[in-house]
């Protein structure tokens, strides 16, 4: 595929734009060839439709099924070398996984600055910097006026431009050296991939002397460093995970390897980044949302360039090029922020284990809760299965014990013994958190008269009722309304907040212990992530207080002084519609109780529920959450869900309800008929009405697909997105497909 720049260029560059569309575009070469050849991997700038846009040769060749006049030539090539190799291959991977447009897929998957067709640099060893001498530099170049706009450019970044991107904007390397010579710029030269940093000061502190379980656990991960061998490191949360990750990246690092973390969104806290950052001397790269596109572009190439050894990013970090991969580590695996609900819809988690393996390095899936698909790889020998079941602190996690909230007066949606339980925690010097997942003041506003209730107009939900500020609102479209103050129904004024939200049981709480600071932490409170580790900071120094949150606080946080937790509302989760909601809300309950007792007192943990006798709520709390999860895995083998088959879901959506369901029709009848000739293994189901039917004023219709072997799924897809590009009917409906989708 190389084209050496002695051979003639190719005729035909395909290339993979941006577009949903499935398929590769052919284009000429433009006349100036990159220094290295035309070859699969380069960025290059293409006319596409009215647009110009950023794509990726994928190949070249000197055919095409167009006449090669009628080809538009690239405008322009971008990278003098390729892509990373790695990075390509993981492209193609996902592209082919999810279904997806591999153009789509290469633009998502690259720093926004790249798809805006900013250079790449960080491969690149030479780089020119403005030396100080240059500020009467201006006086100097009088004559040259190329070279003083040159040197204003190197004078807005005084870390210094690779060629690259200095020839990009239109200068020469003479002019470059020119600058050199007249002393107003230098030329330095930074390590090329490859070059490992010297790891002969890596640690800044000293690693923890290892429990025998956490000793056991790393000599399994480290048994081989050149082989694909996937661990679930399943350890109840205070076990001691987060140091052999720290241990296991130390090894790989003196081995000059770089190692990847993954952990979910709400995870990666300034406290999470300091514990690595004081542990390692060397560089660790953090990859989060958090970033401008600029410190992402420079992130992503300090690691593609092999300068960062380590790297701790959340979802996308799958995606960044490794120069020398040496381990890849998913902390909370089960976590359901490692899959992307929209778009490309991948699986970060899915996406590290076919990495791992591509690049034969070990992979370590770590959780207190780990999903029922990773147990059930361990249950089947696919994954080693090394478990951590001591905390390093003095007290095991605390036992949920069940509080029946039948037929009890409930304020702020707490019940007496509750109430009693905070007090004396709170007497006792202790802090209590309490866990509602709902944010706003009450889940919905009720006429006491008639019935009415504040629905949504462009949804099939109620709406939310805030008091800070006061508002109804939707919280699945975003629609806002003020709050009435009569009942459009009936005209009665006995409304009436019906439930408790965040706001609610701040408010209670507030006025039941007027002495104690109360903290409210969701979505609404934490609009500036500063506020949120304010908060916590106060909280860490350990005065009694009162902790009011949704699943923002419910997981990874340490706090060391919270002796009781308090889950206002069990059964939201319990009986959902969805096939995975017990699987998700027993992750979240035991990491809720994980937050109790983790330093030096015993927690306690209250589980309100109308439910005490829930066969599956009673497992979990008298037998902990593997129990449970055994008990779930029997479920879905017996009603052939996953991980014992796997789904792919099309969901159909458009403002008219006939459009989605028609297509839907359609769409099905395709695929019975298909998958009854090729892939008799694969079933059809639907279309059916998605659970919330009507979002936004669009109607939403779904279409299942199961199978037991991977392969005929596939193939079933493909064909099913093949006939919906083509479909003049699909054009007006939007359409999506998600291949192991996490809810239904
Ligand atoms: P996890 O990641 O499983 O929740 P951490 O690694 O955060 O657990 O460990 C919980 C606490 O125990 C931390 O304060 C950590 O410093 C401490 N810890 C972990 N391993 C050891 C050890 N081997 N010796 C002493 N303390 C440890
Ligand atoms: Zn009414
Ligand atoms: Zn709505």
């Amino acid at each position: 595929m190389l084209d050496s720049p002695s051979s003639p260029p190719p005729r035909v560059l395909r290339v993979a734009v941006p577009t949903p569309l499935r398929r590769l575009f052919d284009y000429r070469p433009c006349r100036e060839a990159p220094p290295g050849g035309w070859q699969a991997g380069l960025r290059v700038r293409v006319p596409f439709g009215r647009r110009q846009v950023v794509g990726v040769v994928m190949a070249c060749d000197n055919r095409s099924d167009y006449p090669l006049d009628r080809l538009k030539p690239v405008e322009a090539w971008l990278d003098a070398e390729p892509l990373p190799e790695d990075w390509l291959w993981l492209c193609r991977f996902t592209a082919r996984y999810y279904q997806h447009s591999l153009g789509d897929t290469l633009h998502q998957a690259m720093p926004v600055l790249l798809r805006q067709g900013r250079p790449l640099a960080g491969r690149q060893r030479e780089h020119w910097r403005a030396l100080a001498a240059s500020r009467d530099g201006d006086a100097r170049l009088k004559r040259a006026p190329r070279q003083a706009e040159l040197l204003s450019m190197l004078r807005q970044h005084p870390h210094g431009l690779p060629t690259q991107a200095i020839v990009a904007q239109g200068f020469t390397r003479d002019q470059l050296l020119s600058l050199v010579e007249k002393a107003l710029a230098e030329r330095h030269e930074i390590p090329l991939a490859g070059a490992a940093p010297a790891t002969t000061q890596l640690l800044a502190e000293p690693a923890l002397p290892l429990n025998r379980e956490q000793a056991t656990a790393l000599a399994a991960i480290h048994e081989r460093f050149d082989a694909f061998h996937p661990c679930l490191l399943h350890g109840v949360t205070g076990s001691g995970k987060t140091e052999v990750y720290l241990q296991l990246i130390e090894a790989v690092v003196a081995r000059g390897r770089q190692a990847l973390l993954l952990v979910p969104e709400i995870g990666l806290t300034p406290q999470t980044l300091a514990r690595f950052r004081s542990r390692f001397r060397v560089a660790v790269v953090a990859l989060h949302s958090g970033l401008t596109d600029n410190e992402r572009l420079d992130a992503w190439e300090a690691v593609a360039s092999g300068r960062a050894p380590i790297v701790i990013g959340t979802r996308s970090a799958i995606f960044v090029p490794l120069a020398r991969p040496g381990a890849i580590i998913v902390d909370e695996e089960h976590d359901g922020s490692f899959k992307q609900q929209d778009g490309l819809r991948y699986h970060a988690r899915d996406l590290a284990v076919a990495r791992a393996k591509h690049h034969d390095i070990p992979l370590v899936l770590g959780s207190a809760t780990p999903s029922l698909e990773s147990l059930y790889h361990a249950e089947r020998g696919n994954y080693r299965h090394l478990r951590l079941t001591r905390r390093a602190s003095r007290y095991a996690p605390a036992r949920l014990e069940l509080i029946d909230l039948r037929g009890r007066q409930r304020q702020g949606g707490l019940i007496p013994p509750t109430i009693e339980a905070i007090r004396e925690t709170l007497a006792a010097g202790h802090q209590v958190l309490v866990f509602i997942n709902r944010r706003g003041f009450a889940p919905t506003l009720a006429c006491h008269t008639c019935g009415w209730l504040a629905d949504c107009d462009a949804c099939d939900a109620h709406m939310t009722l805030h008091r800070q500020p006061p508002m109804l609102a939707c919280h699945h479209c975003d629609k806002h309304r003020p709050v009435p103050d009569a009942c459009p129904e009936c005209g009665s004024a006995d409304l009436r907040p019906l439930g408790s939200g965040t706001e609610r049981t701040e408010e209670t709480l507030a006025a039941l212990f007027p002495k104690v600071p109360v903290h409210r932490i969701d979505r609404d409170s934490t609009r500036r992530r500063d506020a949120f580790e304010q908060t916590l900071g106060e909280v860490r120094r350990g005065a009694p207080c009162l902790l009011v949150g949704t699943q923002m606080l419910a997981k990874g946080h340490h706090l060391p002084h919270v002796t009781l937790v308090v889950v206002v509302n069990a059964d939201a989760g319990l009986y959902a519609s969805d096939f995975r909601a017990l699987e998700h809300s027993a992750q979240l309950l035991t990491q809720v109780a994980g937050r109790a007792g983790r330093a030096a007192h015993p927690g306690r943990v209250l589980v309100q529920t109308l439910h005490t006798d829930d066969p599956h709520l009673r497992l979990l709390a008298e037998h902990g959450y593997d129990a449970l999860a055994g008990q779930l895995l029997a479920e879905r083998r017996a009603a052939a869900l996953p991980p014992f088959r796997h789904l792919a879901l099309l969901r159909l959506e458009s403002p008219r309800e006939e459009a989605a369901t028609s297509l839907g029709r359609e769409a099905a009848l395709l695929m019975r008929q298909w998958v009854a000739e090729h892939a008799p293994d694969v079933s059809c189901l639907g279309p059916v009405p998605a659970p919330m039917e009507r979002r936004q004023n669009r109607y939403h219709v779904h279409l299942l697909l199961s199978a037991g072997r991977r392969s005929q799924l596939h193939a079933a897809c493909a064909r099913l997105t093949v006939w919906l590009e083509a479909s003049p009917e699909a054009r007006r409906v939007r359409w999506s497909l998600d291949v192991d989708p996490q809810s239904l």
